[in-house]
């Protein structure tokens, strides 16, 4: 089927219903979206645009980049979401690997080496009459061809099908969220990534799309939204929680006007969340999954994360949750063997959201990609009761002296500290041991006092996986989607005199 049916319905249910906002002013009610995207798609077949040729999205988040996505759907094309804050060779690399046919764009003096489309080009496209029906297409028709953001290497692109998108959907449905036609799916991270994602569930179920005015992440902006829209839901990373509720706690709300808050992408310590369920409450729902299975391999239930009295709660906070309805999760050594309960593996995991693998990459592919199971590269350790507790990427893992040290936990330990902001441990090479921990720190009002935070490690954990050197650092390098770039770190390291 082709995934435009769901606007398509929509807009035939409920078609006064507001579709598309740009802050708080409607711009579109789902009559008007599907009309646009019916347009667009037959100005897109106008121009030649096959079935299952690629349209790419290289623009910040704005209303109608949803129109120009579900356009190109409903032609039957593929979309290829390129993060706006790229640089342009990189996306130029994406567009012309993808073997895009267009780029839409709003900057029209780029050169990515493929044609672009302006604003005004996909009005021109949109002047057509709409293609009435959507493009009928297999279930393993390629939907979203998705290039991962990739510390070290080219990105790879995820070849997602409309059979994945359709999973990750219910999936969504089942084991995260209900969605309301009520509610408000605000865009304050990039919709070229998870958050963009999320849009489907609520185009399905005729929900609102809020494109803050910011286009961005602006913790008062979304307070403000929360207030004026209600039922909001966001995805939100980690960093972005913590800066959101950093900004509540100051100015005293409490998250009124958000319905749910999907977290994950990237490691959400306990300190954090426990600060965030004191001022929210039963607002905040964690999700593990990766490009190669979009959002979907555990989840952490709303009624988890809130439930204090459980006696178990903080470990639960500190798990990513259990697997998601359709999906079976494993913890296997090198050779695929499982490591069993509270061992530490790496997280293999299989079911409908998982990728057919990657574009023109049959190598990586069969690297990731065994026996039907996909290879997150993510160590971690499942309970007795099935919660997942992921450790870290196998490759920031520190071995120091033969012993595994995951830098998580140490993280963890540091950031109880009142002072510490943010902070991150990586290994550093030593002749002896092979690596030593060591820990980036970013103080509220300035350094903290290497001593104490010793002091503090001292008590909660064992002596090896103390760090060795403190580094004060004013602010942690982050890739766009705000993770924390350890190769970075290390390379710091690396040019450091010792
Ligand atoms: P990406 O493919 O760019 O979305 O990155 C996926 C990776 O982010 C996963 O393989 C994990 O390493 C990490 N990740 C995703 N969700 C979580 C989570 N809830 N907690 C910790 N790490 C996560």
């Amino acid at each position: 089927m082709n995934l435009a049916k769901w606007l398509q319905r929509s807009a035939m249910l409920t078609p006064d219903a507001p579709a598309l906002l740009h802050g708080t002013e409607v711009v579109a009610t789902y009559a008007a979206f599907a009309d646009r995207a019916a347009r667009i798609a037959a100005g897109l077949r106008r121009a030649g645009v096959e079935p299952g040729e690629r349209i790419a999205l290289f623009m910040p988040n704005r209303p109608d980049y949803l129109a120009i996505w579900w356009g190109a759907w409903w032609a039957g094309a593929a979309v290829v979401p390129i993060n706006a804050k790229l640089h342009p060779k990189e996306a130029g690399y994406i567009a012309d690997h993808a073997g895009a046919r267009l780029v839409a764009v709003t900057d029209a003096s780029l050169d990515l080496g493929v044609p672009l489309a302006t604003p005004a080009t996909i009005d021109a496209l949109a002047a057509a009459e709409p293609m009435p029906e959507p493009e009928p297409l297999a279930d393993d028709a390629l939907a979203w061809l998705f290039y991962t953001s990739g510390t070290t290497g080219r990105p790879k692109g995820v070849m997602l099908t409309v059979a994945n998108l359709v999973a990750m959907s219910l999936t969504y449905l089942a084991d995260v969220d209900e969605v309301h036609p009520t509610d408000a799916a605000l865009y304050a991270a990039p919709m070229s990534h998870g958050a963009g994602c999320y849009n489907l569930m609520h185009v399905m179920k005729g929900a609102r799309h809020v494109v803050p005015a910011s286009g961005g992440f602006d913790p008062a902006e979304i307070l403000a939204l929360a207030g004026t829209l209600g039922e909001i839901h966001m995805f939100a990373a980690p960093t972005m929680v913590r800066r959101l509720i950093t900004h509540a706690q100051a100015v005293g709300h409490d998250g009124t006007g958000i319905r749910t808050i999907v977290y994950g992408g990237g490691p959400m310590y306990v300190a954090d969340i426990e600060a965030a369920v004191a001022r929210f409450g039963p607002r905040f729902v964690q999700i593990y999954g990766q490009g190669e299975t979009p959002m979907t391999i555990t989840a952490l239930p709303r009624p988890l994360v809130a439930d204090r009295a459980h006696p178990r709660w903080r470990e639960r906070l500190g798990s990513v949750g259990i697997a998601m309805s359709s999906m079976e999760v494993r913890t296997v050594d090198a050779d695929g063997r499982d490591v069993g309960v509270d061992a530490i593996g790496e997280v293999i995991c299989r079911g409908p959201s998982v990728m057919r693998g990657y574009w023109e990459n049959p190598e990586a592919t069969a690297a990731t990609l065994r026996d039907g199971w996909l290879w997150t590269g993510d160590m971690g350790a499942l309970d007795a009761e099935g919660f997942l507790t992921l450790k870290d990427r196998s490759k920031d893992m520190i071995v120091s002296g033969g012993t595994n040290i995951y830098p998580r936990e140490v993280e963890e330990v540091l950031l109880t500290h009142p002072d510490v902001a943010e902070v991150a441990v990586v290994g550093r090479p030593h002749p002896d041991w092979g690596e030593e921990v060591v820990a980036f720190v970013v103080g509220r009002t300035g350094p903290v006092d290497p001593a104490a935070l010793d002091a503090l490690c001292q008590s909660q954990i064992a002596r090896f996986k103390r760090p060795k050197a403190y580094f004060a650092i004013e602010a942690l390098p982050k890739n766009n989607y705000g993770k924390v770039l350890k190769t970075a770190l290390r390379e710091n390291l690396a040019a450091m005199p010792v």
